[in-house]
């Protein structure tokens, strides 16, 4: 009798190192390692060419690391379901293995009828967990003792060897200018394993050093920061590996013990925590699938939807709102496809509070332009940006503070608002008041005052309503984070939130 066949399905965990399914999957028998380009998935609204880009290139090192294995991928292009029912035909009944995936909402449906067509099938699906994301929670206490337990598992060895099914088609890999994956886009941080692992090298050795100081500065975190998202977001380094890789720099710092070593430290801490908050924020999708397209407060529905403006969405969307650093930094992510938190937050604020646009609207436009694009971390840090998930802090940035702040030279919106190129420092964070202010730069699309002062007064209406309490309470219980908060603000807390204006 032939050996049963084990198919393992990459998914957003593009690499053979710590990687259970795989691992589990060559102990069982012959493996045939499955990638599929799914047509529909790429007509979606919130993805583009540019994931494609970091997808392909991760794609070719999983090849070739598969290869030196003496295996090789194999790649299919259609429909989930039509490939599996294919290769159930050509292979006979197998085991299919993966990963858990929390993606949006359309790879949620999809999973579903995957499950529903194995079962009809008589096929097992080994859905394994992926980084500290624990599946069928109902309550988020304990989930951080959870998630810490998984971090620290020793990593999966990749499997010294395969025995892979070898007689099956592949298609070719999409090339990455393919009709299929949209329009055109400028640069794109340069995706695969061996890439990841050199981004984390060189910030563990070097880079981490100006982290903390430098992560809200729009031109200069793009070097400080760790870079490591996109790499996460496919799954080309797993969190595991990274966590532990920093926890070793951290103790031979630790040993090394002069101030430098300190302050290196300091600043790997301050990472650790954040690849914590990317665990947290994407267990509250798998919690609730539906963030993509409800309000995590129930209050909130039906506050802009109908206020929506084309021409506000149109200037946001391309960088021509009239104030510099909202523009700068659109500008900026649509030429690189990365910016940092704080721009990011930013430019939502921008476009939920001063334009009242609807997250709904905006969230995908800016997946489309993050190559790190991770919806359980976005949807969740839209609806924060946005004041709706009833148990945040509700933050309305003013764009001139946070130029002031953060680029007190115009250096960055120089470089990426050419119309301002020449605007003396004293002016080029409200060029509106200039004597002769540039002609060919629009005066800003609203006053920020008087648009705060609409935005804040409408949040307050919500969060007045008889139940906004109660269900914020259990908004919390179900997705809040369990983290102690400092003394100061929880002191300040009237209720569930606070609200903070001109940040
Ligand atoms: C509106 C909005 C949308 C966002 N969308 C995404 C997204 O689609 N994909 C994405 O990876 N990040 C997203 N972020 C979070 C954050 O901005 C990015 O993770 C970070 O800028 C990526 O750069 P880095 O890897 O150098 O980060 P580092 O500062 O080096 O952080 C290391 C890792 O920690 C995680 N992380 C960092 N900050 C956060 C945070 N605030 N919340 C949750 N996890 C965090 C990420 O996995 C990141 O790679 C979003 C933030 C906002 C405000």
């Amino acid at each position: 009798m032939v050996d049963p066949v084990h198919l393992v399905w990459f998914k957003r965990d593009l690499r053979i190192q710590d990687h259970k399914p795989l691992a589990e999957a060559a102990r069982a028998g012959r493996v045939v390692p499955l990638y599929i380009v799914e047509p529909d998935y790429w007509r979606l609204p919130d993805v583009s060419r540019r994931h494609w880009h970091f997808i392909h290139d991760s794609l070719v090192d999983l090849n070739q690391a598969l290869q030196d294995l003496d295996a090789s991928l194999l790649l299919r292009v259609g429909p989930v379901l039509s490939v599996l029912a294919d290769l159930r035909q050509t292979c006979g009944p197998f085991t299919l293995w993966s990963h858990q995936e929390t993606g949006n909402a359309w790879t949620y449906e999809r999973d579903k009828q995957v499950q529903a067509w194995c079962k009809a099938q008589g096929i097992v699906w080994h859905e394994l967990p992926a980084h500290g994301v624990v599946r069928g929670l109902t309550s988020r206490d304990g989930w951080s003792d959870l998630r810490n337990a998984r971090m620290s598992e020793a990593v999966i060895e990749a499997p010294a060897k395969l025995s892979c099914v070898r007689d099956l088609a592949s298609d070719p890999l999409p090339d990455k200018e393919d009709p299929l994956f949209g329009t055109a886009v400028a640069s794109v941080q340069k995706g695969g394993r061996r890439e990841g692992l050199h981004v984390l090298e060189s910030f563990l050795r070097e880079r981490a050093k100006k982290y903390m100081l430098t992560i809200s500065k729009p031109g200069i975190s793009a070097r400080h920061c760790s870079r490591l998202s996109a790499h996460i977001a496919y799954g080309t380094l797993s969190v595991r590996e990274i966590e532990q890789a920093t926890q070793r720099r951290m103790q031979d710092l630790a040993v090394q013990g002069d101030d430098e070593a300190r302050f290196l430290r300091k600043n790997l801490s301050a990472f650790l925590s954040r690849l914590a908050w990317r665990c947290h924020f994407v267990q509250k999708l798998e919690q609730q699938p539906d963030l993509e397209f409800h309000c995590q407060h129930r209050a909130f529905e039906g506050m802009r939807e109908d206020a929506f403006r084309q021409d506000y969405f149109e200037a946001w969307a391309s960088g021509h709102t009239g104030y510099p650093l909202i523009d700068a930094a659109m500008r900026s992510l649509q030429a690189n496809g990365w910016i940092t938190f704080r721009m990011r937050a930013m430019l939502v604020s921008f476009a939920s509070y001063h334009l009242w646009l609807d997250w709904r609207q905006t969230a995908p436009f800016l997946a489309r332009l993050f190559t790190d694009y991770e919806p359980g971390i976005h949807y969740a840090q839209f609806q924060m940006q946005s004041g709706v998930t009833g148990i945040n802090a509700v933050r309305m940035y003013n764009p001139v503070k946070q130029s002031l702040d953060h680029d007190p030279e115009g250096k960055f919106i120089r470089r990426y608002v050419p119309e301002l190129a020449d605007v003396p420092a004293q002016w080029i964070h409200e060029p509106w008041r200039m004597p002769q202010p540039p002609k060919d730069y629009p005066p800003p699309l609203v006053d920020h005052a008087s648009a705060i002062a609409f935005a804040r007064a409408q949040i307050s209406a919500r969060r007045k309503g008889d139940d906004f309490q109660s269900q914020a309470r259990a908004v919390n219980q179900k997705l809040g984070s369990r983290s102690k908060q400092p003394k100061r603000m929880v002191a300040r807390k009237k209720d569930q939130t606070q609200l903070a204006f001109d940040l």
